[in-house]
C-alpha cells in the first residue's frame, strides 16, 4: 500500500490518497486551534497521542460491535482508514454541562442534566459551524432522516461504551463530538478521531480537567494531560 497525494488538510489532520481508492491515510498534527481558528499553537507530541488515544479508543469500539472507519495504526501518527464520504455534521454528546451549553443557557459547569443531550452542528467554517437540529440538517442536504436514525442509534451505543471506558480508568466523560461518514459500499461508520481534542474528560476524584480546554483557557500542562489520559487508557488496553 503507497501512500500518494493529500486529499485534505484541517487544522489538525491530514488527510492523504493511498493506490486502493478505497483507503486513505490519517495523519494527526501537533496543531491545535480553539475559537473557530482564532487562537492557534503547537502542542508537544499532541499528534502522536491522539493517534495513540484515538487507535485505543476506537480498537474498543470495534470490539464492541461498532461500525468504524479504522483499519489500522501504520506508525506514530498515521491510521490507515477505510476512505468515506463525511456527513457534515458534528454530533455532540453531553452527559454533563459544559463549554457552549453552560454559556448558551446559563447552567453551571459539571451539572449533571437528568437526560443526556445530543445536539448537530452544521460543518461549515464560514458560518462557524452553527447548531442545527435534525430538520435543519436535512433541508441542507447534510443527511436523510433515515441517516439520522442510523447515527443516533450508533451514537446512544458509543457514549454508553466511551462512559464505561473512561470510567474504568477514573475518568468522567463530560461531553463529546463525533462525526459519521459512508463508505463506498454504502455502510454508515464512525470516522475521525476521538481523543482529548474532541471530549472534556475530567480527573473522577479532582475534576482536573485533562483535555482541550487547559489549552482554550490557558490552564498550563496540555501536553502533559494528553500524555495522562494515555497513560492510564494504555494501561488498560495492554
Ligand atoms: N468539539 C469538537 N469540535 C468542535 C466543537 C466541539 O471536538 O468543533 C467538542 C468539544 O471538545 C467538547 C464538545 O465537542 O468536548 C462540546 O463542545 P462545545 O459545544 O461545548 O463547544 P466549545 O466549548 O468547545 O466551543
Amino acid at each position: 500500500m503507497e501512500k500518494k497525494e493529500q486529499l485534505y488538510e484541517g487544522k489538525a489532520k491530514q488527510v492523504f490518497a493511498t493506490d486502493d481508492p478505497n483507503l486513505i491515510i490519517m495523519h494527526y498534527k501537533d496543531d491545535a486551534t480553539a475559537y473557530n481558528g482564532i487562537k492557534k499553537a503547537q502542542i508537544k507530541d499532541k499528534g502522536e497521542l491522539n493517534n495513540k488515544i484515538t487507535t485505543i479508543i476506537y480498537s474498543y469500539l470495534a470490539k464492541n460491535g461498532i461500525p468504524t472507519h479504522y483499519i489500522k495504526t501504520l506508525n506514530e501518527r498515521e491510521e490507515l482508514c477505510k476512505k468515506v464520504k463525511i456527513f457534515p455534521l458534528e454530533v455532540i454528546v453531553r452527559n454533563y454541562i459544559a463549554g457552549s451549553m453552560s454559556k448558551r443557557l446559563d447552567i453551571p459547569e459539571g451539572t449533571k442534566p437528568s437526560n443526556v443531550i445530543y445536539e448537530l452542528c452544521y460543518k461549515n467554517d464560514a458560518l462557524g459551524d452553527p447548531l442545527i437540529n435534525d430538520h435543519h440538517a436535512v433541508a441542507v442536504g447534510a443527511c436523510t432522516y433515515e441517516d439520522l436514525a442510523v447515527i443516533y442509534d450508533l451514537t446512544k451505543k458509543i457514549n454508553l461504551l466511551l462512559i464505561d471506558l473512561f470510567k474504568s480508568v477514573g475518568i468522567i466523560l463530560v461531553d463529546f463530538k463525533i462525526e459519521f461518514g459512508r463508505t463506498n459500499d454504502g455502510e454508515i461508520v464512525l470516522a475521525d478521531e476521538i481523543s482529548p481534542d474532541t471530549a472534556r474528560l475530567w480527573d473522577e476524584k479532582t475534576h482536573d480537567k485533562l483535555d482541550k480546554d487547559r489549552f482554550r483557557r490557558d490552564l498550563g500542562h496540555v501536553s502533559e494531560a494528553y500524555q495522562e489520559i494515555y497513560a492510564r487508557l494504555e494501561r488498560l488496553a495492554a
